[in-house]
């Protein structure tokens, strides 16, 4: 397949703001594409050519890429600097030269999917000496084969991890619904294709020549609502008309009946239908943290082949995300009673997973550190009774004089440590407290509910002072979880984690299934998408940083405020200085604006603040007043930026509001 086809659906979809539009162009594409090609378009649109689980990454910076066109088109450095500044995006400049080129170039290749696909895994895999030129001229070699503008434009992106066709989870999941489970439409969704169409575009683009089945109640709907169209449909289709009782799951039992389209009124078992398949999905996704997969088991299996994808150990999973509340009532009205609490220790996450070839360690970000923690690896393989496992835990830095926690910023040294490892290990003493089981002994834990999950999770660890199990009570007393509160913080912990003892464990959600409360609210987590070059002593570092939290519902980085304050002018002055984030962030740098330039959101820091504010100025709608730098959070990935929804929370409960 020429990838010239995949960049035409990527402008399609960046054409469109609209989920629906976006997930619809997306499963059409996907339903006519060969087995061995489903793969690489589903990586490549999510702009990777990795599955979720593995932190490889393409990582080339803005800075390279610039090489790679100047190479690619034989133009120079300082043209494309120039372009990038008027266009504000490497895309476009490359998308610009590709044009030119093609016009003095008599004879052009085809540049094909799996020759894109390949190059790009090369440029991953790639590392050490000299790596960089050979990143160049893979990129370059790409750049020089493409026979369609587009192609230049999303081969850039796709690179420098800057697609912006705003595919997020969510749309992914439900093309492959619409692509491999026929085009299940509820009278929502036909009520929109209708109304954005003439009655001959419905027919011309969705019915003719193919099988049809509308449900009894839709006929009825669709006699009084469509009329026209639906006399139209059964002049042009074999239409089928069944009552409503079979459809569900009949047509889920006989996905291959030869049906093309199932509209499905907006009743029980139009909806159920849907959202069996979608949940399904979904699951397969959360089990597998890889979409490529999930695709093909659709695609060859239905429903059941969803259903046979397991967990695998040593493939990390996203972890579980907890949602904030400001009391501890407020928790138990979404956790229910009784509930299981327990200490929040302050350290930063680990999934541990365990096969017969040994333990491997992953941050929350999905990061191998294993490397890293040689203690402990020796702890867990020591203390840990079982054969193959994924378990979540907090791994706290110890203070060896006082034997309290360390700070995260002591211990986050341990994380980025590549060399002197033994050293590292002795200077700073770190504790495991495991806190929940995804997998025993092989066993998938997804599903089961939390309290059943702790209770093998005791049965397994054997504690010691480096390896424990959360200290954890249950109850449905309000003084008791106090006392408990009060005790977590008096030794030192963020404190308490309130969880729901029937829940199951849901992979990168920040359902109510696990609620924090810590005493500062003052605080969130946030990602720089934007930063401001600075003047005369700060001339050359990056002074000012826009600040974002993220909505997990669109994928999207929303603005809440700028940032100035709490950096250090020296490197020497203890914590971060504007040099160490102006380098941190550089790599970064998608837009350039002159003074401004626009980041990908890659770097969390955390953030003080004095009171939030509505604000029409940042996207979010509202604003930090007096916001400060505390430190970076290197363990979080953007999308563990403090949500949308916890702001809104934080600005409710500010001076009882809430
Ligand atoms: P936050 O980082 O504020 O979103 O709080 C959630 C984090 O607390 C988790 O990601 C863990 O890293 C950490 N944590 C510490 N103790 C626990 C616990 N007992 N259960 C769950 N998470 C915990």
């Amino acid at each position: 397949m020429e990838y010239k086809l995949l960049a035409e659906v990527y402008n399609k979809l960046e054409s469109t703001t609209l989920k629906l539009e976006k997930a619809e162009i997306i499963s059409e594409f996907l339903s006519d594409l060969k087995k061995e090609e489903l793969s690489m378009v589903i990586y490549l649109l999510n702009g990777r050519v990795y599955p979720g689980w593995s932190s490889s990454e393409l990582g080339l910076s803005s800075n390279l890429m610039i090489k790679a066109i100047s190479r690619g088109y034989g133009v120079t450095v300082e043209d494309i600097e120039d372009g990038w500044k008027i266009l504000g995006d490497l895309g476009l400049v490359a998308e610009k030269y590709s044009v030119q080129k093609k016009q003095s170039t008599l004879f052009s290749r085809t540049l094909t999917l799996s020759k894109v696909f390949n190059n790009l895994r090369k440029i991953g895999d790639l590392g050490g000496m000299r790596s960089q030129d050979k990143k160049l001229a893979l990129v370059s070699e790409l750049l020089g084969s493409v026979s369609n503008p587009f192609e230049a434009r999303y081969l850039v992106r796709t690179v420098i991890g800057d697609l912006r066709i705003g595919v997020a989870e969510g749309i992914l999941r439900d093309a492959i619904v619409g692509a491999f489970f026929s085009n299940i439409y509820s009278k929502e969704t036909l009520d929109q294709k209708v109304n954005s169409m003439t009655k001959f575009e419905l027919v011309a683009k969705y019915a003719i020549g193919k099988k049809i089945v509308v449900d009894i109640k839709l006929d009825v709907y669709l006699l009084k609502k469509y009329e026209e169209v639906y006399t139209e449909l059964n002049s042009l289709n074999e239409v089928i008309v069944r009552d409503v009782g079979v459809i569900g799951d009949d047509y889920l039992s006989k996905k291959k009946s030869g049906v093309d389209y199932v509209f499905f009124d907006d009743c029980f078992i139009g909806n159920e239908t849907k959202s069996k398949i979608i949940s399904s999905v979904e699951h397969a996704y959360n089990m597998t943290n890889d979409f490529s997969v999930v695709a093909q088991a659709a695609r060859d299996e239905g429903i059941s082949g969803l259903h046979k994808l397991h967990l695998t150990a040593n493939h990390p999973i996203k972890v579980m995300l907890y949602q904030k509340a400001l009391t501890i009532e407020d928790a138990f009205n979404i956790v229910g009673e009784p509930a299981a609490i327990e200490y929040k220790y302050d350290g930063f996450r680990l999934q541990i997973h365990k096969t017969q070839e040994g333990i491997h360690l992953f941050t929350r970000r999905l990061e191998e550190v294993t490397n890293q923690f040689p203690d402990v690896v020796s702890a867990v393989s020591k203390n840990v009774g079982s054969w193959s496992f994924i378990l979540d835990c907090e791994v706290v830095g110890i203070d060896k004089n006082t034997g309290k926690c360390l700070p995260f910023q002591k211990i986050s040294r341990r994380i980025k440590r590549k060399y002197d490892i033994d050293d590292i290990v002795k200077e700073i003493p770190v504790t495991v407290h495991f806190f929940d089981a995804m997998m025993v002994d092989g066993k998938n834990l997804i599903d089961t509910p939390y309290s059943e999950r702790r209770k093998l999770l005791e049965s397994i660890v054997s504690c010691d002072e480096t390896v424990m199990v959360a200290k954890h009570i249950v109850t449905s007393d309000v003084y008791v979880v106090k006392n408990f509160y009060d005790e977590s913080l008096f030794r030192g912990n963020e404190g308490i984690m309130m969880k729901n003892m029937s829940a199951p464990y849901k992979p990168g959600s920040r359902v109510g299934y696990g609620i924090k409360i810590k005493p500062t609210m003052d605080s969130l987590d946030l990602v720089i998408v934007g930063a401001e070059y600075g003047e005369g002593k700060r001339a050359g570092w990056f002074s000012s940083f826009n600040l974002a939290c993220y909505d997990s519902d669109s994928g999207e980085y929303l603005t809440i405020g700028k940032l100035g304050t709490g950096i250090k002018e020296k490197s020497d002055e203890g914590g971060t200085s504007f040099l160490e984030l102006t380098d941190l962030l550089k790599p970064h740098i998608l837009e350039d604006k002159g003074k401004i330039v626009t980041l990908k959101p890659t770097v969390v820091i955390e953030v003080h603040f004095e009171e939030i504010q509505k604000s029409l100025t940042y996207s979010s709608g509202f604003a930090l007043r007096f916001p400060r730098f505390v430190r970076i959070r290197d363990d979080r990935s953007p999308e563990d930026a403090s949500s949308i929804d916890e702001i809104s929370l934080v600005y409710g409960g500010q001076r009882g509001r809430g």
